[in-house]
C-alpha cells in the first residue's frame, strides 16, 4: 500500500470506530507504519467521525513531526512502543469501546477460554495495570503483554489492539468489544462454561488443518 492508500485505510478505521460507538467525542487514536519506517497517526483531540486524510500527521518513531500540521496523538508513545517491540505490527488502534472499557474499569481481564474464534485469533485478552493516559506509565503498563498478545485492556481507560494491517488491527478491536459484550451477557446467565483443555487442543489442530494457522496454546493453561 502506498501512503495515499494507507491514509484512506486509516480514515476508514476511524470512521468504523465512530460508527460502532467504540469512541466518544475525541477519544481514541489510530496509526500505521509506512513503508519507509515513518508512522502515520491521527491528530490529537479530533473526533474520529470527522478526521480527514489531510489532517493525518507523519511522525518519526520518536514522535517528532515530519509532515502535517497540528499535534500528533498524545498516546503516540504507546503506538511507538508497540512498533518497537513487534516487527510484525503495521497498525495500532486505541479506543474506548463501552463493554470492554467497563471490564477494564472493573479490572476484569477477558481471559476465559470460551469462544473458539477468540482463542484462535487473540488467545486471552489480558488487563494491563492502571496507567495515567498520555504518560510513559502507559508504555510501562504494556511491557508485560505486548510481545505475547495482540489486544490488551487498559485499566480504567480502554483497549489497544494491533496487527499486520489497519484492517486487522481494527477487526481485533471489534472482536474485543463483541467478546466483552457477550461476556457481560453471560454473567447475567450465571457465567460461561469454558472449553476444556482437550477441546482447546482439538481446536488448535482444526485451526491448523482448516486455516493453516498454527495456534500456540502453551500459555493458555498457565
Ligand atoms: P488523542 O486525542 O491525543 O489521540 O487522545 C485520545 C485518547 O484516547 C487518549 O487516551
Ligand atoms: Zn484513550
Amino acid at each position: 500500500m502506498n501512503t495515499v492508500e494507507q491514509k484512506e485505510a486509516l480514515i476508514k478505521a476511524c470512521r468504523r470506530l465512530a460508527e460502532h460507538d467504540f469512541v466518544a467525542a475525541t477519544d481514541g487514536n489510530v496509526s500505521a507504519r509506512l513503508a519507509d519506517g515513518r508512522v502515520l497517526v491521527t491528530p490529537s483531540g479530533k473526533n474520529k467521525a470527522d478526521v480527514v486524510a489531510d489532517e493525518l500527521i507523519v511522525v518519526g518513531m520518536d514522535g517528532g513531526l515530519l509532515e502535517g500540521v497540528g499535534k500528533p496523538s498524545t498516546e503516540f508513545a504507546m503506538h511507538s512502543f508497540i512498533y518497537g517491540a513487534r516487527d510484525d505490527v503495521k497498525a495500532v488502534v486505541h479506543a474506548h469501546p463501552p463493554f470492554a472499557t467497563a471490564f477494564a474499569a472493573a479490572r476484569i481481564p477477558l481471559d476465559g477460554l470460551v469462544f473458539p474464534e477468540v482463542i484462535v485469533s487473540l488467545g486471552k485478552i489480558p488487563l494491563a495495570d492502571y496507567a495515567t493516559p498520555s504518560t510513559p506509565e502507559v508504555v510501562a503498563s504494556l511491557e508485560p503483554y505486548v510481545r505475547k498478545y495482540d489486544a490488551v485492556l487498559l485499566a480504567n481507560h480502554g483497549v489497544v489492539t494491533y496487527g499486520g494491517s489497519l484492517e486487522e488491527a481494527y477487526n481485533k478491536m471489534e472482536k474485543v468489544e463483541h467478546t466483552a459484550k457477550i461476556t457481560f451477557l453471560l454473567r447475567q446467565l450465571g457465567g460461561a462454561r469454558e472449553l476444556t483443555r482437550e477441546e482447546v487442543e482439538r481446536l488448535a489442530s482444526a485451526s491448523e488443518i482448516s486455516y493453516g494457522r498454527k495456534v500456540d496454546i502453551s500459555g493458555l493453561f498457565s
